[in-house]
């Protein structure tokens, strides 16, 4: 099943990854990084990500990382 990981400690919480997911399961987490930044998380409880690495090329600091 394919899924992403994010790094979110390189994350700087542009959201653009929340854009362009067609799916719409990149969300800002409620927490601080290390940078002082609410970073992106993948929300999926059913599996949906199809691993079509749209967020990963659309991020400007290559923290995600798609796994299919
Ligand atoms: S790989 Fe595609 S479907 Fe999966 S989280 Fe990223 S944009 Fe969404
Ligand atoms: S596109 Fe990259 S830097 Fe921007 S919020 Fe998403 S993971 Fe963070």
């Amino acid at each position: 099943m394919p899924t992403i990981v994010i790094d979110e400690d390189h994350c700087k919480g542009c959201q653009l990854c929340t854009a362009v997911c067609p799916k719409d399961l990149v969300k800002m987490a409620e927490h601080f990084n290390a940078k002082g930044y609410h970073p992106a998380k993948l929300v999926d409880p059913k599996g949906e990500c199809t691993g079509c690495t749209l967020c990963a090329l659309i991020c400007p600091d290559i923290a995600i990382t798609v796994y299919r």
